[in-house]
């Protein structure tokens, strides 16, 4: 079932008329992209892609967001993204051109399934099946940080009620739609009164509007501590943006690696599919990046496009692949493994098995 509530109902593409931006991204970015892509093409996904460059190769050409103005245009005509991981420089230089597409285009929602492949990938816990849907567009990430003095520099939190109200019945309306029994709010509350007290006090008054779905609140620090060690007890947890990156990094990393994690960013009329995990950087180049949370990403915009079938058909040969014990390395257990195999054989051993 799909882990994304549709916005922009109306006027959606729909798979066999879409065209979709592709933008493969840096690092392990076009090596994922290219497996994601090969894996499609074979299982006959209708859909068309328009590919455009992003990301470092336009930073060191000039262009200061990263994203130069053919692939806005692109964007804006298709609406529907498949982009690859972006390198962002830490601690300085080039604003992030994820934040910059999730604010430009509306992306509110970000949601980020994580669940356990147990016994397929043996789990500690394998009843662990949640979704992480994450405010994606305030908070520390709505870009207010400067230098105030030589020493003294300051980012501004901002959580506002219409953000939160929608953000909070997202959530409610995804566990509803997917028959899921709790929504989990995580803040801070107990420090940031104003901010995330708004944003606990809106999920409480919206929870009233869904009696058939439990509603609880867990500070973060706690609420995180407990997701690493107990995560079959949450459903669907709904956080300010900067817990939700964190928790889904945690939460993925516990089902066998990030690169298992997919994620979509939902607005209205434009959604963006791309993997939780960054660029990789370490293992850039080298055919041993798991394409994986790319791949389950772009099942989701199948989904988005109407094409649940190609999606389900897909993920059927995906599964099929790691029974066979086929793992890249980053899932590679021995004495249950059966084959290490890197980024290239194991999307041709996907399409083999559709
Ligand atoms: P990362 O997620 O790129 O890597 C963390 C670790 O996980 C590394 O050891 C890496 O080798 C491993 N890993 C990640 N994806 C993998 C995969 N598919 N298969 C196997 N192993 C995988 O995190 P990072 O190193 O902190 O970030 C690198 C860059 O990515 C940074 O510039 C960061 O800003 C960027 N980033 C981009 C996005 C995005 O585009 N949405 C998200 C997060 C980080």
């Amino acid at each position: 079932m799909s882990a994304v509530i549709e916005s922009g109902e109306l006027d959606r593409p729909r798979a066999e008329t879409a065209t979709v931006v592709l933008a493969p991204g840096d690092g392990i970015g076009p090596e994922i992209t290219l497996a994601t892509c090969q894996i499609l093409e074979a299982a006959g996904a209708a859909v068309r892609f328009e590919p455009i460059e992003v990301g470092e190769a336009c930073y060191r050409q000039g262009v200061s967001s990263g994203i130069p103005e053919d692939a806005w245009s692109a964007i804006r005509q298709r609406r529907v993204l498949l982009k690859g991981p972006i390198t962002t420089p830490q601690g300085g230089g080039y604003k992030s051109l994820n934040v910059t597409l999730r604010k430009s285009l509306g992306l509110f929602a970000n949601v980020r399934p994580c669940r356990s492949w147990h016994p397929v990938l043996p789990s500690r816990h394998p009843e662990m099946d949640l979704v992480v849907v994450r405010e994606n567009e305030e908070d520390t990430y709505a870009g207010i940080e400067h230098r105030q003095t030589a020493e003294v520099t300051q980012c501004l939190k901002l959580i506002s009620r219409p953000a939160s109200e929608r953000i909070v019945r997202y959530a409610f309306e995804l566990a509803r739609a997917q028959g899921r029994p709790k929504v989990t709010c995580m803040t801070k509350d107990n420090i940031m009164k104003v901010t995330d007290g708004l944003f606990h006090r809106v999920f409480d008054e919206i929870a009233g509007d869904y009696p058939e779905i439990a509603a609880d609140h867990r500070i973060i620090d706690i609420g995180t501590a407990l997701l690493a060690d107990r995560p079959e007890q949450f459903d669907v947890v709904v956080t300010p943006n900067l817990y939700g990156d964190i928790i889904s990094d945690v939460a993925a990393q516990i089902t066998g690696s990030v690169g298992l994690g997919g994620s979509a960013n939902i607005g209205d009329g434009f959604a963006m599919f791309e993997a939780v995990h960054g660029s990789a950087p370490d293992i850039a180049g080298q055919d041993i990046a798991n394409p994986s949370g790319m791949l389950l990403a772009a099942c989701e915009m199948l989904r988005y496009l109407d094409d649940g079938a190609t999606a389900d058909r897909i993920e059927c040969a995906w599964m099929r692949t790691l029974e066979e014990g086929a793992h890249t390395a980053d899932i590679f257990r021995a004495g249950h493994s059966r084959e290490r195999l890197g980024t290239r054989s194991f999307a041709e051993r996907v399409c083999r098995n559709l």
